[in-house]
């Protein structure tokens, strides 16, 4: 089968690997495969993989050749991309996503950039045919957004503010008004996806320079409740502490390379603000990520700019920077086929 492998830090190719089925294991034939930062740190080496490994880990596609359980052929079928071990303290604990043992497919083990992966049945969510084609590609990121916004205790009728409007953050201000937030304030520096957050549902959006001002404009001079921090810098975080209220949510949702950022913690005592540090997501957050889009509640297909075929991968990732209007790229036989 075709897969694109990552031979050496900034060697991606597209190849023939040999396809290996094992019993236990259902074979998914994949359809779309989303890219994020993650597989770009993974392909340029700043977080360092065992070479060669197949990236990818946003995998949405179909059991082929029968699956047990909940699955039969045919099924479209959304994979959880984290790996346990099942069996240590953390895993008996139901905390899977977090197992010490585990990782992340694309990254830990090899993932679904390919024309053929295969995962354990209880890593499968089928995902619906009342769920489009075109939105089904940002499932798993969903996933994780509804795992982060779990961890705030109250959303419905908050006054919330995201901070970077990327995907994720796009996602992020879909999902608190499916949750009944008041308003959400999107605040991100690109007038493209200031409008597209608009577009989707943000009452209102601002550079960072202006959020303080239109925060405490939005929120009679009191902060936000619940401030979703999606970027990952110190800057942003700072940013995010300065936004929220006395007893507010900081969910810090950007991943940033550890030592990078400093935390204002003063700040965060002084509003005594709860800050939270969600990662991943469960297998429950992953059938409300389904749940949302097959209602209409959440949409994917806007985040999308790019659809190729896998062939593409190794230059798109090559020449990432140029193009500063990218948010999701799809790869994948169904993404090229439309
Ligand atoms: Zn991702
Ligand atoms: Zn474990």
């Amino acid at each position: 089968m075709q897969a694109v492998v990552l031979d050496a830090p900034g060697a991606l190719a597209v190849r023939e690997i040999a396809f290996e089925a094992e019993e236990h294991l259902v074979v998914v034939q994949v359809e779309q495969v989303g890219v994020c930062g993650t597989d770009r740190a993974v392909v340029d080496g700043s977080v360092p993989v065992r070479t060669p490994r197949v990236i990818g880990h946003e995998v949405v596609g179909r059991v082929r050749g029968g699956g047990p359980g909940h699955l039969a052929t045919g099924d479209r079928v959304l994979l959880d991309p984290s790996v346990w071990c099942g069996t240590c303290g953390t895993c008996r604990r139901g905390l899977l996503h977090l197992c010490p043992r585990g990782g992340l497919m694309g990254r830990d083990v090899d993932g679904g950039l390919a024309d053929f992966v295969t995962a354990p049945p209880d890593r499968l969510h089928v995902v619906p045919g009342s769920v489009p084609d075109a939105d089904a590609a940002l499932l798993q990121v969903l996933g994780t957004c509804v795992h982060a916004q779990r961890a705030v205790p109250q959303v419905a009728g908050a006054r919330a503010v995201v901070v970077g409007l990327g995907v994720s953050g796009l996602l992020h201000v879909q999902l608190l008004n499916a949750w009944g937030a008041a308003a959400v304030v999107g605040v991100g520096r690109s007038p493209e996806k200031r409008r597209l957050a608009e577009r989707l549902g943000a009452a209102v959006t601002c550079t960072p320079d202006e959020a303080a001002q239109v925060v405490a404009g939005e929120t009679g001079g009191e902060g936000a409740d619940v401030v979703v921090e999606a970027v990952g810098s110190g800057a942003t975080v700072a940013l995010a502490a300065e936004l929220a209220g006395f007893a507010s949510t900081v969910v810090v949702f950007g991943t940033s390379p550890s030592g990078v950022s400093e935390a204002p913690l003063h700040e965060l005592y002084r509003k005594e603000v709860r800050v939270v540090h969600p990662r991943a997501a469960t297998g429950a957050d992953y059938d409300d990520a389904i749940a949302l889009v097959a209602s209409g509640s959440v949409r994917g297909a806007p985040l999308v700019t790019d659809r190729l075929p896998l062939a593409a991968a190794p230059a798109v990732f090559a020449s990432w920077g140029d193009r500063r209007d990218r948010l999701k790229v799809v790869f994948g036989p169904a993404a090229s086929a439309r």
